[in-house]
């Protein structure tokens, strides 16, 4: 594996680091870092994806032929690696790397035309519905259905915490349209319109405090067959496809690097007197494991890169090793940020967004996402697919359990 960047690629990398100087506006970084969940406000998404379109770069992902970059893997890496240095909000992925790849693959060339250019310019705000009380590692036990009637479905059921949807106009679902004795096999994948009439859409706050999650109730909600993904019933195998880039896909390794160097900053200041050879023994030792594990995270990307940029397949198992070393790492630095911060971790700003308030803040800024961070994240080992099911899945093919 060779880990040098080439002279074209060192020239790439110039170029992004001259760009996000440029168009990265400070007001963009400072939501970015008071923001306590892994999306950004839709407002920030939105300024932040349409910047990045109008450069070409809205899609880092995406071919070329469907308006994304068209950039190598390493190129990608060091877009990633940069834009996290630099402090720049994530991307939204429901759009750009779940439903997006899906409509690729598989979409019509209508479904294709219509959706692919409306995720890149922002235009239009996914959320994903798959889970439902009583399906979420169990997923195929879903439960909603679509009846056909003509040339429409009329969905009638129950999505739970599902993310951005009191924000979306457009949700991707799993539906059961038949009763197969395989469960999987009566499962269909389609696009539905967040403003058709029947869908209510119920807030359930969390822990942090944020509203980011939902349930969502269809009344004889009618959806046009136009809308499914694919083949009637083939909707499982589309939604794992999704999954795979759901868990894996992001290059977390930088915006792992990146969060942890600021509970490093916060760590000089709140237990070091402001330097590094001064810090409390247990924090420094927190710190450099957590690096380790960051830099053994980062390796495991690069070795999938590299075997990628081969030609070679490393198989869906890498997005499960990849979701759970990030979400338990992104757990173990929340976790040390307010370990640093003590008694001062317990001042709890109630309002939202925090870059939003309109009085000053109890404490001082860059501490004040901390708290937040570390409830948010609670869920980073349930969503996407709990740590139990990564594991069995890693179990199942890496080690033939
Ligand atoms: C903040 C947040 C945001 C979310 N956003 C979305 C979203 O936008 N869209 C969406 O569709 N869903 C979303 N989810 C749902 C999420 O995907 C599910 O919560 C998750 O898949 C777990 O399902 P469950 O909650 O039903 O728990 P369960 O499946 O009931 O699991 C309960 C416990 O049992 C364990 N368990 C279950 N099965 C096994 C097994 N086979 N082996 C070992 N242990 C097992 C689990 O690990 C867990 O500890 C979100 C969840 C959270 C918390």
């Amino acid at each position: 594996m060779n880990l040098e960047f080439s002279p074209e690629e060192r020239a790439f990398q110039a170029e992004v680091r001259a760009f996000l100087d440029e168009k990265l506006a400070s007001d963009l970084r400072r939501a970015n870092a008071l923001t306590a969940s892994v999306f950004s406000e839709p407002d920030i998404h939105r300024r932040w994806q349409r910047i990045l379109n109008d450069r070409g770069w809205g899609a880092p992902s995406w071919p070329k032929e469907y308006g994304g970059t068209g950039w190598s893997l390493t190129q990608r890496y060091i877009f990633e690696i940069e834009a996290a240095r630099a402090g720049s909000p994530p991307l939204q992925p429901m759009g750009l790397r779940m439903v997006g790849p899906v409509i690729m693959k598989f979409g019509t060339q209508a479904q294709k035309e219509f959706y692919l250019p409306r995720i890149l310019s922002a235009d239009d705000y996914w959320c994903q519905g798959y889970s439902e009380p009583g399906a979420g590692s169990d997923l195929a036990s879903l439960k909603t259905r679509a009846a056909r009637d003509g040339d429409h479905y009329v969905v009638n059921g129950s999505k739970i915490w599902t993310s951005h949807a009191h924000f979306a106009n457009r949700m991707f679902a799993l539906v059961r349209t038949s009763d197969e004795p395989r469960k999987q096999d009566g499962i269909s994948f389609i696009l539905i319109d967040m403003d058709t009439p029947g869908i209510t859409v119920r807030p359930i706050l969390t822990i942090g405090g944020d509203h980011e999650t939902n349930q969502v109730f269809f009344d004889d909600v009618r959806v046009p067959v136009a809308n499914r993904i694919g083949a009637e019933g083939q909707g499982w195998s589309y939604g794992k496809y999704l999954l795979e880039f759901e868990r894996g896909g992001a290059m977390a390794s930088g915006r792992l690097r990146a969060g942890l160097r600021h509970v490093e900053r916060l760590a000089r200041r709140y237990s070091g007197n402001g330097s590094s050879a001064s810090l409390d023994h247990s924090i420094a030792l927190r710190l450099s494991q957590i690096e380790i594990d960051i830099d053994a995270l980062e390796m495991t990307e690069l070795r999938l890169m590299s075997s990628l940029q081969t030609g070679q397949n490393p198989g869906s198992v890498s997005s499960s090793i990849s979701k759970l070393r990030n979400s338990e790492l992104k757990q173990a630095i929340t976790s040390l940020a307010v370990d640093v911060l003590c008694e001062d971790a317990l001042v709890w700003e109630p309002r939202r967004p925090l870059h939003e308030l309109n009085q000053p803040a109890m404490l001082e800024e860059d501490a004040l996402a901390a708290l937040p961070e570390y409830l948010n994240g609670r869920a980073y080992t349930i969503f996407g697919g709990t740590s139990e099911v990564q594991r069995d899945i890693i179990a199942k093919v890496v080690i033939g359990l």
